[in-house]
């Protein structure tokens, strides 16, 4: 018998039968992530149905030296939960639900494997708000938002993922359980251990259970489309928001080329402004209207603004939103090469310019596009590579912008996570010396390196 049938033979004593699937029966959607990458059959689908299950899978796993790849709803954009055929998946999606909302302490308390759109719900349901959103909510877990430190929408006003976490119960790679738990704002006690996990993309432990922090429920928000002169202004009048108003819900830059393509693209595409403004912002703030509106106006005396449109309905709102969200349409329309990274805020324009001018001089007539969350100093360009000359250079404009990105004292990767597609470019953002310490780290919790191979960190690319 082979060593992977034996390894397998116990994993049925531990799981049963329906814990553990193999050959055709394992479902496509295990095979990659929402990138497509290197899409591959596991060896075997492990789906545990609690934390001991989880536990023991590692234990049989680790002491087979059996490599095991965490895996959430799979809608990762790093290829950080894609296997290769030799790996073993285990999938979170049996460990889910609601355990307990506290709303004395705003928390609640949910396995790893919960629809991060099933816990928004929950939270409204009981009075709260759980910030964190992004596109992926119906299909996303919890514990791969964990895992991936997940940004999303509503970053600027209440943090990445990680600022919403309060506690964890991990799983170590020897299936040790590690319960840190916690509903406490304060708990100063030694080395904030659930930090190490969030975050690491499956590398260091498989999250089962969270502790999350929940928010005061919004009242109604104004959504605001501003045209702006140039880059500075766009920081100039974030910080006069922040200063009169409080820090806007959201606040989404788009270059001209972006807004241009984005109107394009609308049902009816009529631009609700002019089309030759160099920027535009679209926000929303909680803020009463009447101050919003003296706001603007001090903006547009002070030449922040040079043309603004105060959302007067929902249907008017929806109607600037899908300019922005034009980005759902680009694996449609074009074939878009993504990157999703960070600089300090104030060297972001110039970024693009510096970014913009290197692509044009290298491959004249390329199409690219800009637009960001900037309030989190997060950029996103997204080249169109039908632009190029085929087969497109991927690998030459990808070391273009982590080079510049690098030089600039930025990071390659401000929400995405690192994974697979990442992992050559970390350099640019991290030293060897940190990236030593960081394979320490690995060592020092996965000391046979059965967690997520290959991810993140160093190793043969899959
Ligand atoms: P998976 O893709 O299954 O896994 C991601 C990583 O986490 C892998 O490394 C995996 O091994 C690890 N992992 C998963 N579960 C666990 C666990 N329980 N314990 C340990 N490790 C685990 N991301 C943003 O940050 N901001 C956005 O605005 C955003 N918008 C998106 C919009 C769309 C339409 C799509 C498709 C994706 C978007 N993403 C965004 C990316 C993606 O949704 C996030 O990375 C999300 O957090 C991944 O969760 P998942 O459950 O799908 O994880």
């Amino acid at each position: 018998m082979s060593d992977l049938q034996q390894t397998l033979d116990h994993l049925r004593c531990a799981l049963g039968d329906s814990g553990v699937v193999t050959g055709a029966a394992i479902s496509q959607r295990h095979y990659s992530d929402w990138t497509g990458h290197a899409p591959a059959c596991p060896a075997a689908l492990l789906l545990p149905r609690n934390t001991q299950e989880v536990s023991a899978a590692l234990r049989i796993c680790n002491a087979a030296g059996q490599s095991v790849v965490p895996q959430g709803g799979m809608t990762g954009l790093a290829g950080g939960a894609v296997p290769r055929t030799s790996d073993i998946a285990l999938s979170l999606e049996r460990l889910r639900g609601i355990e307990e909302i506290d709303p004395a302490s705003a928390t609640i308390s949910v396995l790893a494997g919960t629809p991060l759109q099933d816990i928004q719900q929950a939270a409204a349901d009981a009075g709260f708000l759980f910030a964190l959103d992004l596109g992926a909510r119906g299909s996303c877990q919890i514990g791969g938002n964990i895992a991936t430190n997940a940004g999303g929408n509503a970053v600027i006003r209440y943090g990445m993922t990680r600022d919403l976490v309060l506690g964890l119960e991990v799983v170590l790679a020897d299936g040790r359980v590690l319960d840190l738990r916690n509903k406490m704002i304060k708990n100063n006690t030694g080395y904030d251990l659930k930090q190490c996990f969030i975050g690491s993309e499956g590398t260091l432990g498989i999250i089962t259970r969270a502790v999350l922090k929940l928010a005061p429920q919004r009242g109604e928000l104004t959504t605001a489309l501003c045209a702006l002169p140039d880059y500075p202004s766009a920081v100039a009048f974030l910080r006069r928001l922040q200063r009169s108003v409080g820090t806007p819900e959201a606040y989404e830059l788009m270059w001209q080329d972006f807004f241009r393509l984005g109107v394009s693209w609308l049902e009816n595409p009529t631009a609700p402004m002019a089309d030759d403004y160099p920027l535009y912002v679209l926000f929303e703030s909680a803020a009463a209207s009447a101050l919003l509106e003296s706001t603007l106006e001090a903006a547009m005396e002070a030449g922040e603004v040079l043309d603004a449109i105060l959302a007067t309905s929902h249907t008017q709102a929806r109607g600037l939103w899908k300019i922005r969200e034009a980005t759902g349409e680009f694996p449609l329309r074009m074939t878009p090469l993504n990157f999703d990274v960070s600089l300090p805020i104030g060297q972001i324009g110039e970024f693009a310019e510096r970014c913009r001018a290197r692509l044009e001089q290298q491959w004249p007539g390329n199409h690219s596009v800009y637009f960001g969350h900037i309030g989190d100093s997060n950029l996103h360009l997204t080249v169109d590579c039908h632009s190029l000359p085929q087969p497109a250079p991927i690998l030459d404009i990808e070391e273009l912008v982590y080079s510049e990105v690098g030089a600039m004292g930025g990071s390659v990767s401000a929400e995405h996570g690192i994974g697979l597609l990442k992992r050559d470019f970390l350099h640019h953002s991290v030293s060897a010396e940190s990236q030593a310490v960081m394979q320490q780290l690995k060592d020092c919790f996965d000391p046979k390196g059965i967690l997520n191979p290959g991810k993140l960190l160093g190793g043969t690319a899959a």
